[in-house]
Protein backbone atom coordinates (compact mmCIF):
# COMPACT_ATOMS: atom_id res chain seq x y z
CA UNK A 1 0.00 0.00 0.00
CA UNK A 2 1.11 3.32 -0.79
CA UNK A 3 2.41 5.50 2.40
CA UNK A 4 1.40 9.05 0.84
CA UNK A 5 -0.98 10.42 -1.88
CA UNK A 6 -0.57 13.21 -3.45
CA UNK A 7 -4.50 14.87 -4.30
CA UNK A 8 -4.67 16.88 -7.48
CA UNK A 9 -7.85 18.76 -6.68
CA UNK A 10 -9.93 20.90 -4.30
CA UNK A 11 -13.06 21.35 -2.91
CA UNK A 12 -15.80 18.69 -1.72
CA UNK A 13 -13.73 16.06 -3.28
CA UNK A 14 -10.30 16.63 -2.79
CA UNK A 15 -11.79 16.10 1.14
CA UNK A 16 -12.96 12.83 -0.19
CA UNK A 17 -10.31 11.36 -0.89
CA UNK A 18 -8.40 12.92 1.76
CA UNK A 19 -11.23 10.99 4.07
CA UNK A 20 -10.47 7.71 2.18
CA UNK A 21 -6.46 7.96 2.52
CA UNK A 22 -6.65 8.49 6.19
CA UNK A 23 -8.88 5.74 6.85
CA UNK A 24 -6.12 3.42 5.32
CA UNK A 25 -3.22 5.43 7.05
CA UNK A 26 -2.44 6.98 4.19
CA UNK A 27 -0.22 10.63 4.02
CA UNK A 28 -1.80 13.55 2.48
CA UNK A 29 -0.34 16.03 0.04
CA UNK A 30 -3.02 19.10 -0.83
CA UNK A 31 -2.25 21.20 -3.78
CA UNK A 32 -3.50 24.68 -3.90
CA UNK A 33 -3.50 27.56 -5.72
CA UNK A 34 -3.09 31.40 -3.63
CA UNK A 35 -6.79 31.20 -3.97
CA UNK A 36 -7.58 28.60 -1.90
CA UNK A 37 -5.04 29.16 0.76
CA UNK A 38 -7.61 28.59 3.50
CA UNK A 39 -9.54 25.83 1.86
CA UNK A 40 -10.66 22.92 4.09
CA UNK A 41 -8.72 20.63 1.65
CA UNK A 42 -5.74 22.67 2.78
CA UNK A 43 -6.04 22.37 6.65
CA UNK A 44 -6.73 19.11 6.73
CA UNK A 45 -4.08 17.16 4.65
CA UNK A 46 -0.32 16.21 6.59
CA UNK A 47 1.36 18.65 3.52
CA UNK A 48 0.22 21.17 1.62
CA UNK A 49 1.86 23.18 -1.68
CA UNK A 50 1.22 26.23 -3.43
CA UNK A 51 1.05 25.24 -7.22
CA UNK A 52 0.58 28.40 -9.16
CA UNK A 53 -2.02 31.60 -9.03
CA UNK A 54 -6.04 31.62 -8.75
CA UNK A 55 -6.94 30.57 -12.54
CA UNK A 56 -6.91 26.58 -12.94
CA UNK A 57 -4.58 26.41 -15.96
CA UNK A 58 -1.88 28.10 -13.71
CA UNK A 59 -2.61 25.74 -10.76
CA UNK A 60 -5.23 22.74 -10.69
CA UNK A 61 -4.09 21.95 -14.33
CA UNK A 62 0.09 23.03 -14.02
CA UNK A 63 1.12 19.35 -14.88
CA UNK A 64 4.50 20.82 -14.05
CA UNK A 65 3.96 22.21 -10.36
CA UNK A 66 1.81 19.29 -9.39
CA UNK A 67 4.71 16.65 -10.34
CA UNK A 68 7.64 19.21 -8.23
CA UNK A 69 5.18 18.84 -5.58
CA UNK A 70 4.36 15.12 -5.61
CA UNK A 71 8.48 15.13 -6.09
CA UNK A 72 9.01 17.15 -3.39
CA UNK A 73 6.87 15.56 -0.70
CA UNK A 74 7.56 12.24 -1.72
CA UNK A 75 4.14 11.32 -2.60
CA UNK A 76 3.69 7.93 -4.40
CA UNK A 77 0.84 8.04 -6.14
CA UNK A 78 -1.56 10.91 -6.95
CA UNK A 79 -5.25 10.94 -7.58
CA UNK A 80 -7.16 13.52 -10.09
CA UNK A 81 -10.24 13.32 -8.45
CA UNK A 82 -12.82 14.23 -11.25
CA UNK A 83 -12.94 17.51 -13.72
CA UNK A 84 -9.24 19.06 -14.08
CA UNK A 85 -7.04 16.78 -14.81
CA UNK A 86 -8.57 13.74 -14.10
CA UNK A 87 -9.04 12.65 -17.63
CA UNK A 88 -6.07 13.89 -19.13
CA UNK A 89 -3.89 10.93 -20.71
CA UNK A 90 -0.87 12.80 -21.23
CA UNK A 91 -1.22 13.72 -17.60
CA UNK A 92 -1.42 10.07 -16.57
CA UNK A 93 1.85 9.35 -19.08
CA UNK A 94 3.53 11.80 -17.55
CA UNK A 95 2.78 11.01 -13.76
CA UNK A 96 3.68 7.38 -14.46
CA UNK A 97 6.56 8.18 -16.51
CA UNK A 98 8.02 9.90 -13.32
CA UNK A 99 7.88 6.65 -11.44
CA UNK A 100 4.69 7.47 -10.00
CA UNK A 101 1.48 5.94 -9.75
CA UNK A 102 -1.74 7.36 -11.42
CA UNK A 103 -4.88 6.31 -9.26
CA UNK A 104 -7.22 5.93 -12.42
CA UNK A 105 -6.85 3.95 -15.56
CA UNK A 106 -4.05 3.80 -18.29
CA UNK A 107 -3.84 6.12 -20.71
CA UNK A 108 -4.65 4.28 -23.43
CA UNK A 109 -7.82 3.38 -21.74
CA UNK A 110 -8.20 7.46 -21.16
CA UNK A 111 -7.73 8.55 -24.18
CA UNK A 112 -9.58 6.13 -26.24
CA UNK A 113 -12.89 7.40 -24.10
CA UNK A 114 -12.04 10.35 -24.06
CA UNK A 115 -12.22 10.49 -27.86
CA UNK A 116 -16.27 9.78 -28.01
CA UNK A 117 -16.10 8.41 -31.63
CA UNK A 118 -13.28 6.22 -30.49
CA UNK A 119 -15.16 5.32 -27.60
CA UNK A 120 -18.54 4.07 -29.17
CA UNK A 121 -16.52 2.54 -32.23
CA UNK A 122 -15.11 0.58 -29.50
CA UNK A 123 -17.81 -0.41 -27.49
CA UNK A 124 -20.25 -1.61 -30.60
CA UNK A 125 -17.32 -4.10 -31.46
CA UNK A 126 -17.53 -5.39 -27.65
CA UNK A 127 -21.03 -5.69 -27.79
CA UNK A 128 -22.75 -2.65 -26.20
CA UNK A 129 -25.94 -1.04 -28.01
CA UNK A 130 -25.54 2.10 -29.32
CA UNK A 131 -27.94 5.24 -30.02
CA UNK A 132 -28.07 5.05 -33.99
CA UNK A 133 -25.87 7.82 -35.88
CA UNK A 134 -23.03 8.16 -37.79
CA UNK A 135 -20.74 5.30 -38.25
CA UNK A 136 -17.47 7.58 -36.72
CA UNK A 137 -16.51 11.47 -37.84
CA UNK A 138 -19.05 13.22 -40.83
CA UNK A 139 -16.24 14.56 -42.97
CA UNK A 140 -19.34 16.89 -44.73
CA UNK A 141 -22.75 18.27 -44.51
CA UNK A 142 -23.52 16.24 -47.21
CA UNK A 143 -22.89 13.15 -44.85
CA UNK A 144 -24.38 14.72 -41.67
CA UNK A 145 -27.72 15.50 -44.04
CA UNK A 146 -27.64 11.78 -45.24
CA UNK A 147 -27.46 9.82 -42.01
CA UNK A 148 -30.10 12.27 -40.87
CA UNK A 149 -32.29 11.68 -43.25
CA UNK A 150 -31.57 7.69 -42.35
CA UNK A 151 -32.07 7.97 -38.50
CA UNK A 152 -34.45 10.55 -38.85
CA UNK A 153 -35.40 14.20 -37.55
CA UNK A 154 -34.54 15.13 -34.80
CA UNK A 155 -30.87 14.97 -34.80
CA UNK A 156 -27.79 16.08 -32.65
CA UNK A 157 -24.45 16.67 -33.78
CA UNK A 158 -22.24 16.20 -30.92
CA UNK A 159 -18.18 17.16 -30.51
CA UNK A 160 -15.83 14.16 -30.29
CA UNK A 161 -13.92 15.87 -28.03
CA UNK A 162 -16.71 17.32 -25.76
CA UNK A 163 -17.87 17.29 -22.81
CA UNK A 164 -19.92 19.30 -19.77
CA UNK A 165 -22.61 19.40 -21.94
CA UNK A 166 -20.82 21.56 -24.39
CA UNK A 167 -20.23 20.96 -28.66
CA UNK A 168 -23.71 19.57 -28.80
CA UNK A 169 -26.27 20.66 -31.29
CA UNK A 170 -29.58 19.77 -31.75
CA UNK A 171 -31.10 19.95 -35.09
CA UNK A 172 -35.22 19.98 -35.41
CA UNK A 173 -35.45 19.59 -38.57
CA UNK A 174 -33.60 19.30 -42.05
CA UNK A 175 -33.48 22.92 -42.21
CA UNK A 176 -31.53 23.14 -38.95
CA UNK A 177 -29.04 20.88 -39.66
CA UNK A 178 -26.85 23.19 -41.14
CA UNK A 179 -26.55 25.62 -38.38
CA UNK A 180 -26.18 22.89 -35.76
CA UNK A 181 -23.08 21.34 -37.82
CA UNK A 182 -21.47 24.91 -37.89
CA UNK A 183 -22.50 25.80 -34.54
CA UNK A 184 -21.56 22.27 -33.01
CA UNK A 185 -18.10 22.74 -34.85
CA UNK A 186 -17.23 26.16 -34.28
CA UNK A 187 -18.02 25.17 -30.59
CA UNK A 188 -15.95 22.49 -30.04
CA UNK A 189 -12.67 23.89 -32.16
CA UNK A 190 -13.04 26.81 -29.72
CA UNK A 191 -13.54 24.71 -26.69
CA UNK A 192 -11.69 21.76 -27.42
CA UNK A 193 -9.60 22.16 -30.07
CA UNK A 194 -10.60 19.34 -32.10
CA UNK A 195 -13.92 20.67 -34.40
CA UNK A 196 -14.20 16.44 -35.31
CA UNK A 197 -18.03 16.35 -35.24
CA UNK A 198 -20.68 12.87 -35.20
CA UNK A 199 -23.89 12.50 -35.23
CA UNK A 200 -26.80 10.64 -33.12
CA UNK A 201 -30.40 10.40 -33.49
CA UNK A 202 -32.01 12.88 -30.61
CA UNK A 203 -33.98 10.77 -28.35
CA UNK A 204 -37.14 12.44 -27.33
CA UNK A 205 -37.62 10.85 -23.89
CA UNK A 206 -34.66 9.36 -22.63
CA UNK A 207 -33.56 9.08 -19.07
CA UNK A 208 -29.87 8.91 -18.61
CA UNK A 209 -28.54 5.66 -16.45
CA UNK A 210 -25.18 5.11 -15.82
CA UNK A 211 -23.39 2.05 -14.76
CA UNK A 212 -20.41 2.02 -12.42
CA UNK A 213 -17.69 -0.65 -12.81
CA UNK A 214 -14.58 -0.92 -10.72
CA UNK A 215 -11.71 -3.41 -12.26
CA UNK A 216 -8.55 -4.94 -11.17
CA UNK A 217 -5.45 -5.42 -12.49
CA UNK A 218 -5.71 -8.88 -12.36
CA UNK A 219 -9.13 -9.68 -14.38
CA UNK A 220 -11.75 -8.86 -11.91
CA UNK A 221 -14.21 -6.70 -13.36
CA UNK A 222 -17.69 -6.11 -11.04
CA UNK A 223 -20.43 -3.53 -11.15
CA UNK A 224 -22.03 -1.51 -8.63
CA UNK A 225 -25.75 -0.81 -10.15
CA UNK A 226 -26.75 2.00 -11.92
CA UNK A 227 -27.56 5.50 -11.41
CA UNK A 228 -29.98 7.71 -12.66
CA UNK A 229 -28.97 10.77 -13.84
CA UNK A 230 -31.90 12.43 -15.81
CA UNK A 231 -32.40 15.25 -13.79
CA UNK A 232 -29.76 17.54 -15.67
CA UNK A 233 -30.12 21.36 -17.26
CA UNK A 234 -28.05 22.36 -19.81
CA UNK A 235 -27.14 18.86 -19.77
CA UNK A 236 -25.74 19.06 -16.09
CA UNK A 237 -26.77 16.44 -13.70
CA UNK A 238 -28.39 18.31 -10.41
CA UNK A 239 -30.04 15.59 -8.52
CA UNK A 240 -29.08 11.70 -8.93
CA UNK A 241 -30.88 8.39 -7.44
CA UNK A 242 -29.25 5.16 -6.82
CA UNK A 243 -31.03 2.30 -8.20
CA UNK A 244 -33.43 3.84 -10.98
CA UNK A 245 -37.30 4.38 -10.52
CA UNK A 246 -37.92 2.47 -13.61
CA UNK A 247 -35.33 -0.59 -13.82
CA UNK A 248 -36.03 -3.95 -12.21
CA UNK A 249 -32.75 -6.02 -10.97
CA UNK A 250 -33.57 -8.28 -14.11
CA UNK A 251 -32.75 -5.23 -16.03
CA UNK A 252 -29.67 -4.39 -14.13
CA UNK A 253 -28.59 -7.67 -13.74
CA UNK A 254 -28.40 -7.77 -17.85
CA UNK A 255 -26.81 -4.57 -19.04
CA UNK A 256 -24.41 -4.76 -15.61
CA UNK A 257 -23.78 -8.28 -17.70
CA UNK A 258 -22.89 -6.53 -21.25
CA UNK A 259 -20.70 -3.54 -19.30
CA UNK A 260 -18.17 -5.71 -17.43
CA UNK A 261 -18.02 -7.91 -20.21
CA UNK A 262 -16.99 -4.81 -22.37
CA UNK A 263 -14.61 -3.76 -19.93
CA UNK A 264 -13.07 -7.13 -19.07
CA UNK A 265 -12.31 -7.67 -22.89
CA UNK A 266 -11.11 -4.23 -23.24
CA UNK A 267 -8.63 -5.05 -19.81
CA UNK A 268 -9.82 -1.93 -18.31
CA UNK A 269 -8.48 -1.06 -15.20
CA UNK A 270 -9.61 1.10 -11.94
CA UNK A 271 -13.34 3.01 -11.86
CA UNK A 272 -14.99 3.59 -14.78
CA UNK A 273 -18.58 4.78 -15.46
CA UNK A 274 -20.62 3.51 -18.72
CA UNK A 275 -23.45 6.08 -19.55
CA UNK A 276 -26.75 4.91 -21.28
CA UNK A 277 -29.57 6.85 -22.68
CA UNK A 278 -32.36 4.42 -21.78
CA UNK A 279 -36.29 4.63 -24.18
CA UNK A 280 -38.71 2.43 -23.98
CA UNK A 281 -36.63 -0.81 -22.71
CA UNK A 282 -33.67 -0.26 -24.79
CA UNK A 283 -29.98 0.86 -23.46
CA UNK A 284 -27.94 2.97 -25.85
CA UNK A 285 -24.10 3.61 -24.59
CA UNK A 286 -23.31 7.74 -25.27
CA UNK A 287 -20.19 7.93 -23.39
CA UNK A 288 -17.79 6.55 -21.11
CA UNK A 289 -16.11 8.08 -18.05
CA UNK A 290 -12.58 6.68 -17.05
CA UNK A 291 -12.80 8.86 -13.48
CA UNK A 292 -14.75 9.09 -10.46
CA UNK A 293 -17.74 10.64 -10.90
CA UNK A 294 -19.44 14.01 -8.45
CA UNK A 295 -22.42 11.02 -7.88
CA UNK A 296 -20.33 8.41 -7.05
CA UNK A 297 -21.91 8.18 -3.29
CA UNK A 298 -25.10 7.50 -4.16
CA UNK A 299 -23.52 4.08 -4.95
CA UNK A 300 -21.79 3.86 -2.35
CA UNK A 301 -25.06 4.14 0.01
CA UNK A 302 -26.60 1.44 -1.49
CA UNK A 303 -23.98 -1.08 -1.76
CA UNK A 304 -21.49 -0.10 1.33
CA UNK A 305 -18.82 0.67 -0.45
CA UNK A 306 -16.20 2.83 -0.31
CA UNK A 307 -15.05 3.56 -3.95
CA UNK A 308 -12.39 5.51 -3.30
CA UNK A 309 -10.73 3.30 -1.30
CA UNK A 310 -11.37 0.70 -4.04
CA UNK A 311 -9.88 2.94 -6.30
CA UNK A 312 -6.29 3.25 -4.45
CA UNK A 313 -6.52 -0.53 -3.53
CA UNK A 314 -6.58 -1.63 -7.10
CA UNK A 315 -3.77 1.35 -7.91
CA UNK A 316 -1.98 -0.21 -5.31
CA UNK A 317 -2.17 -3.80 -7.42
CA UNK A 318 -4.12 -5.50 -4.60
CA UNK A 319 -6.99 -8.05 -6.16
CA UNK A 320 -10.85 -6.58 -5.36
CA UNK A 321 -11.55 -9.66 -3.11
CA UNK A 322 -15.20 -10.16 -4.01
CA UNK A 323 -16.84 -11.18 -7.46
CA UNK A 324 -20.33 -9.76 -8.87
CA UNK A 325 -22.67 -12.14 -6.19
CA UNK A 326 -21.36 -10.73 -3.65
CA UNK A 327 -22.32 -7.58 -4.13
CA UNK A 328 -25.94 -5.93 -3.25
CA UNK A 329 -28.33 -3.78 -3.27
CA UNK A 330 -29.86 -2.02 -0.06
CA UNK A 331 -32.85 1.03 0.42
CA UNK A 332 -32.64 4.01 -1.76
CA UNK A 333 -30.00 6.65 -2.16
CA UNK A 334 -30.70 10.05 -3.49
CA UNK A 335 -27.85 12.86 -4.20
CA UNK A 336 -28.93 17.12 -4.28
CA UNK A 337 -26.14 19.07 -5.50
CA UNK A 338 -25.84 22.11 -4.34
CA UNK A 339 -24.43 25.06 -6.08
CA UNK A 340 -23.76 28.32 -5.22
CA UNK A 341 -26.31 29.81 -8.18
CA UNK A 342 -29.50 31.93 -7.78
CA UNK A 343 -31.94 29.27 -7.68
CA UNK A 344 -34.11 31.06 -10.30
CA UNK A 345 -31.47 32.79 -13.03
CA UNK A 346 -28.69 30.26 -12.53
CA UNK A 347 -26.29 32.91 -12.37
CA UNK A 348 -22.92 32.12 -9.91
CA UNK A 349 -23.18 33.19 -6.62
CA UNK A 350 -19.80 33.74 -5.55
CA UNK A 351 -19.14 35.07 -1.81
CA UNK A 352 -18.48 34.58 1.80
CA UNK A 353 -20.74 32.45 3.62
CA UNK A 354 -21.97 34.17 6.65
CA UNK A 355 -23.57 30.78 8.43
CA UNK A 356 -23.17 27.21 7.76
CA UNK A 357 -24.67 24.52 9.13
CA UNK A 358 -24.73 20.82 7.36
CA UNK A 359 -27.71 18.81 8.41
CA UNK A 360 -27.47 15.16 10.26
CA UNK A 361 -29.50 12.52 11.69
CA UNK A 362 -29.91 8.77 10.59
CA UNK A 363 -29.14 8.28 6.72
CA UNK A 364 -27.42 12.10 5.82
CA UNK A 365 -24.48 12.69 4.31
CA UNK A 366 -22.87 15.99 3.36
CA UNK A 367 -20.02 16.21 1.28
CA UNK A 368 -18.52 19.44 1.16
CA UNK A 369 -15.25 21.60 2.02
CA UNK A 370 -17.85 24.51 3.13
CA UNK A 371 -17.16 26.69 6.71
CA UNK A 372 -18.86 29.67 8.70
CA UNK A 373 -16.47 32.63 7.33
CA UNK A 374 -15.09 30.25 4.38
CA UNK A 375 -15.22 33.07 0.76
CA UNK A 376 -16.46 31.11 -2.03
CA UNK A 377 -13.97 31.97 -4.96
CA UNK A 378 -15.24 32.78 -7.94
CA UNK A 379 -12.94 30.95 -10.42
CA UNK A 380 -14.07 27.54 -10.46
CA UNK A 381 -17.05 25.28 -10.21
CA UNK A 382 -20.43 26.73 -8.14
CA UNK A 383 -20.76 23.24 -6.38
CA UNK A 384 -19.86 23.80 -3.28
CA UNK A 385 -21.64 20.71 -1.35
CA UNK A 386 -23.73 17.68 -2.08
CA UNK A 387 -25.93 16.03 0.48
CA UNK A 388 -26.84 12.62 0.22
CA UNK A 389 -29.38 10.70 1.68
CA UNK A 390 -29.63 6.86 2.39
CA UNK A 391 -33.41 5.11 3.21
CA UNK A 392 -35.21 1.72 2.53
CA UNK A 393 -37.27 3.06 0.34
CA UNK A 394 -37.32 5.57 -2.30
CA UNK A 395 -40.70 7.91 -0.45
CA UNK A 396 -38.79 7.12 2.47
CA UNK A 397 -35.49 9.02 1.07
CA UNK A 398 -37.27 11.56 -0.31
CA UNK A 399 -39.05 12.62 3.20
CA UNK A 400 -35.22 12.43 4.28
CA UNK A 401 -33.56 14.95 1.90
CA UNK A 402 -36.57 17.62 2.68
CA UNK A 403 -35.79 17.02 6.07
CA UNK A 404 -32.17 17.36 5.40
CA UNK A 405 -32.56 20.37 3.19
CA UNK A 406 -34.73 21.71 5.59
CA UNK A 407 -31.78 21.69 8.39
CA UNK A 408 -29.36 23.07 6.17
CA UNK A 409 -28.18 27.00 6.79
CA UNK A 410 -25.95 28.37 4.38
CA UNK A 411 -26.16 31.94 4.59
CA UNK A 412 -24.75 34.81 2.94
CA UNK A 413 -24.48 33.33 -0.88
CA UNK A 414 -27.43 31.96 -2.69
CA UNK A 415 -27.73 28.39 -3.58
CA UNK A 416 -30.56 26.08 -5.30
CA UNK A 417 -31.63 24.64 -2.11
CA UNK A 418 -35.06 26.14 -3.12
CA UNK A 419 -35.06 24.11 -6.22
CA UNK A 420 -34.34 21.01 -4.69
CA UNK A 421 -37.41 21.78 -2.81
CA UNK A 422 -39.60 22.27 -5.38
CA UNK A 423 -38.41 19.68 -7.25
CA UNK A 424 -38.66 17.04 -4.59
CA UNK A 425 -42.01 18.01 -3.83
CA UNK A 426 -43.76 17.49 -6.75
CA UNK A 427 -45.93 14.59 -7.57
CA UNK A 428 -44.29 13.64 -11.21
CA UNK A 429 -40.76 13.86 -9.64
CA UNK A 430 -42.27 11.76 -6.40
CA UNK A 431 -43.81 8.88 -9.06
CA UNK A 432 -40.52 9.30 -10.63
CA UNK A 433 -41.85 9.83 -14.05
CA UNK A 434 -39.55 11.97 -15.79
CA UNK A 435 -37.23 11.85 -18.24
CA UNK A 436 -34.03 14.35 -19.47
CA UNK A 437 -36.26 16.96 -20.34
CA UNK A 438 -38.17 16.87 -16.98
CA UNK A 439 -36.31 19.76 -15.44
CA UNK A 440 -35.70 22.32 -18.48
CA UNK A 441 -39.53 22.29 -18.83
CA UNK A 442 -40.05 22.50 -14.66
CA UNK A 443 -37.36 25.69 -13.91
CA UNK A 444 -38.75 27.43 -17.21
CA UNK A 445 -42.37 26.78 -15.39
CA UNK A 446 -43.90 30.03 -12.63
CA UNK A 447 -43.38 28.98 -9.22
P1 LIG B 1 -21.02 15.38 -22.09
O1 LIG B 1 -19.75 14.60 -22.17
O2 LIG B 1 -20.87 16.78 -22.63
O3 LIG B 1 -21.65 15.32 -20.73
P2 LIG B 1 -22.85 13.30 -23.08
O4 LIG B 1 -22.65 12.57 -24.34
O5 LIG B 1 -22.55 12.56 -21.80
O6 LIG B 1 -22.04 14.68 -23.12
O7 LIG B 1 -24.35 13.82 -22.99
C1 LIG B 1 -24.77 14.66 -21.95
C2 LIG B 1 -26.27 14.71 -21.90
O8 LIG B 1 -26.81 15.18 -23.14
C3 LIG B 1 -26.94 13.34 -21.69
O9 LIG B 1 -26.99 12.97 -20.34
C4 LIG B 1 -28.31 13.62 -22.27
O10 LIG B 1 -29.08 14.37 -21.36
C5 LIG B 1 -28.02 14.51 -23.46
N1 LIG B 1 -27.84 13.71 -24.70
C6 LIG B 1 -26.68 13.21 -25.19
N2 LIG B 1 -26.90 12.48 -26.31
C7 LIG B 1 -28.23 12.53 -26.56
C8 LIG B 1 -29.10 11.98 -27.57
N3 LIG B 1 -28.63 11.26 -28.60
N4 LIG B 1 -30.43 12.24 -27.49
C9 LIG B 1 -30.93 13.00 -26.47
N5 LIG B 1 -30.18 13.54 -25.50
C10 LIG B 1 -28.84 13.32 -25.52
Amino acid sequence: MFSKILIANRGEIALRILRACRELGIKTVAVHSTADEDAMHVRLADEAVCIGPAASRDSYLNVAAILAAATITGAEAIHPGYGFLSENADFAETVEAHGLTFIGPTADHIRMMGDKITAKTTMEALGVPLVPGSDGELKSLEEARAVAEKVGYPVLIKATAGGGGRGMKVAQSASELEEAWSVARTEARTAFGNDAVYLEKYLDKPRHIELQILADNHGNVVHFGERDCSLQRRHQKLLEEAGSPVLSAEQRDAIGRTATDALAKMGYRNAGTLEFLYQDGQFCFIEMNTRLQVEHPVTEMVCDVDLVREQIRIAAGEELGYTQSDISFSGHAIECRINAEDPDTFAPCPGTVAVYHPPGGLGVRVDSALYTGYRVPPYYDSMIAKVIVHAPTRAQAIARMHRALDEFVVEGIKTVIPLHRRILADPEFQKGEYTIHWLEQFTSRPH
